[in-house]
């Protein structure tokens, strides 16, 4: 809190009043190191790759391109560096663009069940074969506003969270829930899982549970960011639970469309 003291001087230079002006500079500065923080962030988030790109074009050109065995493995190296970057700036630019709130949702009467069955359908073609995704909804139809476009990536990104972080063998779990006023949604996986104190920060831009890990997966660390907003546009919450060792459950709820009551006018 900064507080600034004025003494009012009348004719005379006669004391006629005080004014103290008292304001909250927290809020100001805290808006001021976050926004230093992303700049550091991004700028480290591209050099990493650009770095390593640099020193395997380097070998390249040295000679490693007459190589038959090593010029193709340092190509897809250079190559999985540039989709990684691409990932990255796409994902910055729908942060911003959500920013600046220059964005429309184009929102439609959806029900959820089959909706969901389709997206889970299209991992179901994709996944590791070990991997088991097993889909505990209801039959019953569900509508909701949505705009399928965006919940599909909110979708995309916590399921694909769910199978980088799930282990050999282990089931995702689908979960539909009808509350009264909500639908509650959630994937859970059974990978190592996230600790306590770490939950609620994997939604921030750029933070990681496990960096190397991470990094070793392809994530840019702003997948769960962008769900959070997403989720957020659509007026719902969105949140983790998770045991340590035991797999994490991501979890986030939409308002329902209430279906009319009949006779009621
Ligand atoms: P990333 O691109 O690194 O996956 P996200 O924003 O999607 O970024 O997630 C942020 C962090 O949250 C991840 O780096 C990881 O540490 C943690 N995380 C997300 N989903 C899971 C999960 N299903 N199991 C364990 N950790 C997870």
């Amino acid at each position: 809190i900064r507080a600034n003291f004025s003494i009012i001087l009348g004719e005379n230079e006669k004391t006629t009043g005080f004014i103290t002006v008292i304001s909250d500079v927290t809020e100001q500065e805290k808006v001021e190191r976050e926004r230093k923080e992303f700049v550091s962030n991004v700028s480290h988030e591209l050099r990493t790759p650009l770095t390593t790109m640099r020193s395997y074009l380097e070998a390249l050109s040295d000679g490693a391109w007459k190589d038959n065995e090593i010029a193709p493995k340092f190509l897809e190296v250079t190559q999985n560096e540039t989709e990684r970057m691409i990932r990255l700036v796409n994902d910055l630019l729908q942060l911003s663009k959500m920013d600046n709130k220059d964005y429309t949702l184009y929102k439609e009467r959806v029900n959820f069940i089959s909706y969901f069955h389709h997206i889970i359908d299209r991992f179901e073609m994709n996944k590791p074969e070990d991997i088991v995704l097993d889909r505990q909804l209801p039959k019953n139809d569900v509508f909701v506003w949505l705009d399928k476009d965006k919940m599909t990536q909110v979708l995309d990104n916590i399921i694909s969270n769910a199978m980088k972080y799930s282990p050999e063998g282990g089931t995702i779990t689908f979960h539909l829930k009808k509350e009264k006023q909500k639908l509650l949604i959630s994937v859970s996986d059974e990978g190592m899982g996230i600790s306590h104190e770490k939950l609620d920060k994997v939604f921030d831009r750029f933070y990681r549970a496990d960096k190397a890990r991470s990094r070793k997966l392809g994530g840019t660390g702003l997948g769960l960011a962008i769900a959070k907003e997403l989720v957020e546009a659509h007026e719902g919450k969105i949140w983790a639970k998770s045991k340590e060792g035991k797999g994490t459950t991501i979890l986030f709820t939409l308002p329902l469309i209430q279906k009319k009551r009949r006779g009621v006018s």
